[in-house]
């Protein structure tokens, strides 16, 4: 964690001595002024379309929101650019607001399809405009002032644009190592983010107009420097050099896009210069030159080059981790208590499961399936692959749709409802296939668990001062690790763990989430036999907390010295239900699993299954 400032306070010199060096020639920060413009728009698309898989083809259209509205108003209105700012800023937020709540629900190719088509319908509005001074633009725009200091020369936009785009990756890494941030970095993992309550299509907007923002504020840097604008710099060509910067730099992270936007800028100056010398002058190669460039990077460093670059500093500023103690992991030790919800009475109905159907077009996944479960219960259901457990779960939790059936939860209908209701009252879930953040650490990964519990805004965490609700947020994933065993790894990445640890993190997040209701989709698989006994009792000692845990698990063993209660599955249809004694003698059981054979052969073959 200490490289980064250290990389920070290297930068910083290395800006504020730039325009120092005598003799500087001029053009050195009328391009360093462009890749700083240019770096804000990409910081958007990180957070866009690295971090949260959207792709947009269609930033260059708010740059031109941001520089023709500030234009206009200094110009026609002979407003003051910093109220030029605002309206840039208010009139972008509403158009991107508006376009987002339309496009993306839009998914698979549709959403960069539709990017393609409103940044082209902006570019020919700007053009066709006559108040906008259509293809010829607008001139004569004042520079910016700052307490009656023009910033007309290079070298003084330099430093605002600078500072400017310091600050919006100050705000971005502050939010991305949030709630929020969380919630997007989960983006991804639809089934996952929504099981603990992260409302996509909000977020999905919240980074939209966020992007969009810092392309409006680029904008109004741009027509200040400039003077003039006109719809060019606004086309689609420079929407696909954006993303083409992101891509380069490495989507992922808030440095990529200064060394996307940084090397791409600089290698087309460099060709522009030398080209002509080789293949004559009326050729352009850059197009082929940026094209083979692309296909290397994606072949080669699909993360962009920002990963190779940080791994290369870590080595040339000692030691690529140092012994420090993450961040993170320093904020769980002062965080103060959350509150928790109050527990039903041991022995209350707290999930009723009737007649509840699946189709998946003819299949019929969960066939009028029957159950009921108790505070303080363990239930188990069991069935051979393919039996229909797993989707079972997604219907409680709401993560797909029931075709038929009611479900009840705490005396209320939750069929129908969406599953970031569902978890906000009080279903917590691990998954079959392991789905966390491998990337981002194990408290992290535990603390979008608990994503419900606070209510920090994405506002608050950019300008990083929800730190004391963050603080809460990681005692508690720290309080729940430990829990479950994993105290020693709190500050690893949680891709570096073994599979068994990943099932138990997973339990940790369900945990985090204060759940009424667990629902534990095989927890015990790739566990060790010790890690299986652990987990047991971890298991135990939360029913008689009264939780209700309903569990599907291969390992009989496991299950039936556990449960209470046990269901039993096999092709979509409850086959019986009772005490783990009585199934184990049960005959429909028994021919399911091994087609008749007694029960010691069905407790061995199942472990092994
Ligand atoms: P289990 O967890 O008991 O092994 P599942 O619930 O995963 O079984 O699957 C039950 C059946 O439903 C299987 O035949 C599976 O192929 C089918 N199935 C599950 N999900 C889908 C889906 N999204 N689309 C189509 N079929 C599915
Ligand atoms: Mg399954």
């Amino acid at each position: 964690m200490k490289r980064i400032p250290r990389l920070l306070l290297v930068v910083i010199v290395f800006l504020v001595a730039l325009p120092l060096i005598p003799g500087l020639p001029v053009f050195w920060i009328t391009q360093m002024n462009y890749i700083g413009l240019y770096s804000l728009v990409v910081l958007g698309l990180v957070l866009l379309t690295g971090v949260g898989g959207l792709t947009s083809f269609g930033q260059s259209a708010f740059v031109g929101l941001g520089a023709y509205s500030t234009a206009w108003l200094a110009t026609a209105l002979g407003m003051s650019p910093w109220l030029g700012l605002l309206c840039g800023l208010a009139l972008t937020f509403v158009v991107s607001y508006a376009l987002g709540a339309i496009t993306l629900r839009l998914s698979g190719h549709y959403l960069p399809l539709c990017t393609l088509a409103w940044c082209l319908s902006l570019y020919y509005l700007y053009g066709n405009l006559d108040f906008l001074g259509r293809y010829d633009g607008i001139a004569g725009i004042p520079p910016i002032e700052l307490f009656g200091w023009s910033l007309g020369p290079g070298e003084r936009m330099y430093y605002l644009i600078w500072l400017v785009l310091l600050l919006a990756m100050w705000a971005t890494h502050n939010l991305l190592h949030s709630r929020s941030g969380r919630a997007i970095r989960a983006l991804r993992s639809r089934t996952m983010a929504e099981s603990f309550g992260v409302d996509l299509a909000r977020y999905k907007v919240v980074i939209f107009v966020y992007a969009a923002l810092l392309g409006s504020v680029s904008g109004w840097l741009y027509a200040h420097m400039q003077r003039a604008v006109s719809p060019s710099p606004f086309g689609l060509g420079y929407g696909i050099e954006y993303l083409f910067m992101a891509v380069v730099g490495g989507v992922g992270s808030v440095w990529g896009a200064v060394l996307g936007a940084g090397a791409i800028l600089t290698l087309k100056d460099q060709l522009q210069n030398v080209m002509p010398h080789i293949v004559g002058q009326n050729v352009n190669v850059e197009l082929l030159v940026f094209g083979v460039l692309m296909v290397l990077v994606l072949q080669y460093a699909r993360n962009g080059l920002w990963p190779v670059v940080a791994a290369a500093w870590g080595r040339l500023s000692g030691g690529v981790r140092c012994a420090a103690i993450p961040e993170v992991v320093m904020a769980s030790m002062v965080g103060h208590p959350l509150p928790v919800r109050d527990r039903p009475p041991v022995g209350s109905l707290v999930l009723k499961v009737n007649q509840v159907r699946k189709e998946f077009g003819g299949l019929v996944a969960v066939n009028d399936i029957s159950f009921e479960l108790r505070a303080g219960e363990i239930m188990g259901l069991i069935g051979p692959n393919g039996a229909g457990k797993s989707t079972t779960f997604d219907l409680i939790s709401g993560v797909t749709p029931l075709t038929a059936g009611t479900v009840q939860f705490m005396g209320q209908r939750i069929d129908g409802k969406v599953a970031h209701d569902i978890a906000r009252l009080g279903v917590g879930r691990t998954f079959q296939h392991v789905q966390l953040l491998g990337d981002m650490t194990v408290l992290e990964n535990v603390a979008l668990g608990a994503h419900l519990r606070s209510r920090a805004g994405v506002i608050a965490a950019a300008l990083n001062i929800e730190r004391d609700s963050e603080a809460s947020l990681m005692r508690e994933a720290a309080v729940q690790l430990r829990r479950v065993g994993l105290g020693d790894v709190l500050g690893e990445q949680a891709g570096n763990l073994p599979l068994g640890s990943q099932r138990l993190l997973e339990i940790a997040r369900a945990l985090a989430s204060d759940p009424l209701l667990l629902l534990l989709d095989e927890p015990a698989a790739g566990l060790r036999y010790l890690e299986k006994q652990e987990l047991a009792r971890v298991l135990g000692q939360l029913r008689s907390e009264g939780l209700s845990l309903l569990l599907v698990e291969h390992d009989m063993d496991f299950v039936m010295n556990l449960t209470d209660h046990l269901v039993v599955m096999d092709f979509g249809t409850k086959i019986a239900e009772g005490t783990p004694e009585e199934i184990q003698r049960h005959p429909a059981v028994l021919e399911a699993y091994l087609g008749g054979l007694d029960e010691d052969d069905m407790l061995q073959e199942a472990t092994l299954a």
